[in-house]
């Protein structure tokens, strides 16, 4: 019988063979399935229920000013990393030292409808503690228009010690009874922390709820004479996250 021979070189072209398989179909087959997957979850039907406001609620709501609600950037609406493993969003070019630098953005899922109905709302505002060139760079993909958030605050509007940076939020509105933040970072608020609601931090899960589930409280928020006589209630979830 004869024997069989396999080559060094056989081995080599099977494990070549093999290695190009994978590049070049099983990895773009990856991709395409969690891009049509989170496409699937990005534009499936989210609604949240809210019904007129009774005449009693309008007339209360007209004697009030209209309150500010700040929003942190990275972690709570988004998150970008330097590689792209899974499908982004959107991508940014910035300088950072001079340096041109790619970042590859993931929108928190459901910001776009969270945005659309807090702007209803709220004066809404960005606050991040992220360099001006890369946060206003996402904002403008995220908001291009302004529609939604009318005003942005930047790294260096933020005081810094040895904990972090720190967002004071009188530098936006001297009356703290009508302004609050939505931040994952506690250190950014601790100035403020009766006018905080704390968030947990988003890296990638695609099934996150949180901004969905902010709705309510935030709708209700806005017939308060005084944020700080709800808020302030909040204190103890602030080390959870
Ligand atoms: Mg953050």
């Amino acid at each position: 019988m004869p024997r069989t021979h396999i080559s060094k070189s056989h081995t080599r072209i099977y494990y070549l063979l093999l290695y190009l398989y994978n590049l070049l179909i099983l990895r773009p087959i990856h991709y395409l399935l969690l891009l049509h997957k989170r496409h699937i979850l990005q534009f499936q039907p989210v609604t949240y229920h809210c019904p007129p406001p009774s005449k009693l609620c309008l007339s209360q709501l007209r004697k009030l000013p209209i309150k500010t609600l700040v929003l942190d950037l990275d972690e709570t609406l988004i998150h970008s990393q330097h590689n792209c493993i899974i499908p982004y969003d959107f991508s940014i070019n910035v300088k950072i030292d001079g340096i041109p630098t790619q970042f590859y953005v993931y929108k928190r899922p459901h910001l776009d409808f969270f945005l659309k109905m807090v702007s209803e709302w709220y004066y809404v505002v960005l606050f991040t503690a992220s360099l001006e060139t890369y946060a206003n760079a996402i904002a403008t993909q995220i908001d291009p228009t302004q529609k939604y958030i009318k005003k942005r605050y930047f790294r260096h509007n933020c005081s810094v010690d040895f904990t972090g940076y720190t967002k004071d939020l009188k530098i936006i509105q001297k009356d703290l009874s009508r302004i609050f933040i939505i931040d994952n970072s506690p250190t950014a608020y601790k100035g403020n922390p009766d006018n905080a609601i704390p968030i947990k931090s988003w890296y990638a899960d695609n099934n996150d709820q949180c901004l969905l589930e902010l709705l309510p409280i935030l709708d209700a928020l806005r017939f308060t004479k005084d944020v700080r006589s709800v808020l302030k209630r909040n204190i103890h979830l602030h080390s959870l996250w």
